[in-house]
C-alpha cells in the first residue's frame, strides 16, 4: 500500500494543506487537498473518496475537484457515516456554488455518488476492504480502518481522548493519526476533540494493552501555531517509550 500525504494540517496557508491523503493514487482520506496537491491527470485517477467527518479542512476539495473531473465520464463514489453525508449533500453539493454533482452529467453516471456506511460493518471500496468506528470529536466523526489484504491501515480523521475505546474492534499494523496540539493546550484539546502527543501516547499504551504491541505511527493535521512543540513533545516521547513518530508533510510518499 503506498500512501501520499497531500495535506497534514488543519490550516492552510502557502507553505501548509488541509488534511488528505491518498492510497495508491484512487482512494482518497478526507479532500482537505485534493486538487492543490494532484495534477488534472491524478485528480482523475481518484475512482474514491473516504470521509471522516463533514468539518470543512476534510471536504473543501470536493467542489473544485467536481468541476475538474466531471467531463471525465467516472464516477467518484464518496463513504461516509450518514452525519458527513448529510451534511456534505446539504451544504456542499447541493448544486448552488457549482454544477449538481450527485445528478450530472446524468443521473445514471454523476460526477460523485454518495454511499452511507454504518459503522463497525466492513465495506468494500475498490480493491480495499474498509470498516469506520466512531471516534470523539466535536461533531459526529469516524475513524476508518483500510485494508489491502496485507497491511490494514487505521485512520482516525479528527479525534480526541477516547480513541481507545475503538482498539477492541480495528488490529492496524499502521496508525495514521492526528495530532492537532501540543500538551500545554490539553484543555482545549478535550474541549474541541483533539489529541497531544500526551493523549496519543495514553491512546498507544491502551492499544498495547489491547494488541500486545504498538502500531507503526504517522502523525498528521498538526495545528501550525502548534507544530514546533508537537514535534519536540513526541520526540521526548521516542526517548522515554523508543517509539518512532513520522509526522507526515504534504506530498511525503510513504510505502506501509
Ligand atoms: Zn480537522
Ligand atoms: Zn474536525
Amino acid at each position: 500500500m503506498e500512501l501520499r500525504v497531500l495535506g497534514a494540517h488543519n490550516l492552510e496557508s502557502k507553505d501548509t494543506r488541509m488534511e488528505c491523503h491518498l492510497i495508491d493514487g484512487v482512494l482518497a482520506l478526507d479532500a482537505g487537498s485534493l486538487t492543490r496537491s494532484l495534477s488534472f491527470e491524478e485528480q482523475r485517477g481518484i475512482r474514491a473518496i473516504i470521509l471522516s467527518h463533514r468539518h470543512y479542512d476534510h471536504v473543501k476539495d470536493l467542489l473544485p475537484l467536481g468541476i475538474a473531473v466531471r467531463d471525465s465520464g467516472t464516477t467518484v463514489d464518496i463513504y461516509g457515516i450518514e452525519d458527513t453525508l448529510n451534511s456534505v449533500r446539504e451544504r456542499l453539493l447541493d448544486g448552488l456554488l457549482f454544477p449538481d454533482f450527485l445528478k450530472s452529467p446524468s443521473p445514471e453516471n454523476p460526477t460523485f455518488r454518495l454511499h452511507t456506511v454504518e459503522v463497525y460493518k466492513e465495506f468494500k471500496v475498490l480493491d480495499y476492504t474498509a470498516m469506520a468506528v466512531p471516534v470523539p470529536h466535536s461533531v459526529p466523526a469516524a475513524g476508518f480502518q483500510i485494508s489491502d489484504g496485507t497491511v490494514r491501515l487505521f485512520y482516525t480523521g479528527d479525534t480526541g481522548r477516547g480513541l481507545s475505546e475503538q482498539w477492541k474492534h480495528v488490529s492496524p499494523h499502521v496508525l495514521l493519526t492526528e495530532v492537532t496540539f501540543g500538551n500545554e493546550h490539553e484543555s482545549h484539546a478535550d474541549l474541541v476533540g483533539h489529541l497531544t502527543p500526551k493523549l496519543l501516547h495514553e491512546c498507544l499504551e491502551s492499544f498495547k494493552e489491547v494488541h500486545g504491541s504498538y502500531p507503526r505511527v504517522l502523525v498528521s493535521h498538526v495545528n501550525p501555531p502548534w507544530e514546533e512543540a508537537v514535534r519536540s513533545e513526541l520526540e521526548e516521547l521516542t526517548q522515554k517509550t523508543g517509539l518512532e513518530f513520522l509526522v507526515t508533510e504534504a506530498d511525503m510518499v510513504i510505502t506501509l
